[in-house]
């Protein structure tokens, strides 16, 4: 017998429209459908919206996903940066807030900002924390999404471990998901532009690097959470300047945004971006340098994978064309002419909003999903208003 949960799903996947084609899809009878249906609507998950057209008689009433009831809230934590967002249930942005910020000041202040903008954020919507379905923040850093903690990060020094979902649970008691960075970007490009590829790789190319992997429409995240962690594969070992997890050679000492900044006499990967933009010719030799030594580790994720996008983000993704270039340079000198054939390489196109919005994409697939649906309406459905 299907639950409601399940019933969600064959709405939203556009299976079934009306209470009819339940009925039909699923063999329960009128009363059950109506029932689970019924449920779905009082809790806010489904609305009617408009009439269908019939053979004859009344038109019956269309289900739809009801977006507006439910809310989500999300953050996305880079090495200097913040960007807090509230969603509605199909990810579309209703408030968002950034702010300069340097995530080794450690895991307090830093979250004590989000709860403050996540409220400040509900404040200037008129909406309440009891609107708020799901909770979800991603990091620059490999994390155990199961308790909510940060693995591993070499740009966030004194948060390893620290339970960032604990953390936040204290203000909101809703699902509260934590991934990692460059997953959460590579999941909104592919919800927002690519969503008939069935395999996407994203490269983030800021202070340091890494990579997220979508395949048939799910983050691919490895064995221990620690797939596309490409900035430390060591390219040359023989090379001076020690990387940041204290090998020598990694492609992030190479190749990363920081690197080239401190090549050029600079501070940040925004500093090199203001140059080249500016037109500085060593600048964008030097940025192009570095694409096309990013683009031999790529070469190699490409014959892998035989993605069909490679998306190009973060800071030097604002380089132009001129990062970008290097990297399709090294990839196609270096594939098979057939991995690469229908391969395109591109930058991203949502910017540095692609964290919050495949961080709410994430949030919103696990707060619909049938075992959170049932969750949620066995709980109290009429609190859940
Ligand atoms: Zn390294």
């Amino acid at each position: 017998m299907l639950t409601a949960g399940q019933i969600l799903q064959l709405i939203r996947n556009g299976a079934c429209r009306t209470r009819k084609e339940l009925i039909q899809y699923t063999g329960l009878s009128r009363s059950t459908i109506t029932d689970r249906v019924d449920r779905l609507i009082e809790a806010g998950y489904i609305h009617e919206s408009g009439v269908a057209t019939s053979g004859g008689g009344r038109p019956p009433s269309v289900l739809d996903i009801d977006a507006a009831r439910h809310l989500v809230l999300v953050a996305d934590l880079g090495a200097s940066h913040a960007l807090v967002a509230l969603t509605d249930l199909a990810a579309r942005p209703l408030a968002e807030e950034r702010t300069e910020m340097r995530i080794e000041r450690g895991p307090e202040p830093v979250l004590s900002w989000v709860r403050e903008a996540f409220q400040r954020l509900l404040d200037r919507t008129g909406r309440s924390a009891g609107q708020v379905c799901g909770v979800g923040l991603d990091l620059p850093g490999s994390v155990d999404r199961t308790g909510g903690r940060l693995i591993r990060s070499f740009l966030m020094p004194g948060w390893d471990d620290y339970p960032i979902g604990e953390a936040m649970r204290g203000s909101f008691d809703v699902p509260i998901l934590v991934e990692n960075d460059a997953n959460a970007m590579a999941l909104g490009e592919w919800w927002s532009s690519w969503r008939e590829s069935r395999a996407l790789v994203l490269v983030k190319v800021s202070t340091g690097i890494g990579a997220g992997i979508v395949l048939d429409g799910r983050i691919y995240r490895g064995v221990e959470e620690a797939a596309g962690n490409i900035g430390h594969v060591r390219l040359r070992e023989t090379d001076d300047r020690v990387c940041t997890c204290g090998s020598r050679g990694c492609v992030a000492s190479l190749a990363s945004g920081h690197t080239v900044a401190v090549e050029l006499g600079q501070q940040t990967s925004q500093d090199v971006v203001r140059l080249v933009q500016a037109g500085d010719p060593t600048a964008i030799a030097r940025t192009q340098e570095a694409g096309r030594t990013l683009g031999i580790v790529l070469a190699t994720t490409v014959s892998l994978l035989n993605p069909g996008v490679l998306v190009l983000a973060g800071d030097m993704a604002e380089t132009g064309e001129h990062y970008l270039t290097g990297i399709r340079e090294s990839v196609y000198r270096r594939s098979l002419p057939f991995t690469t054939r229908n391969l395109e390489i591109v930058t991203s196109s949502l910017g540095d909003r692609a964290g919050i919005v495949g961080t709410a994409v994430l949030v919103i697939e696990h707060v619909l999903s049938p075992a959170a649906v049932d969750a949620a309406l066995a709980i109290a459905p009429e609190t859940r208003t």
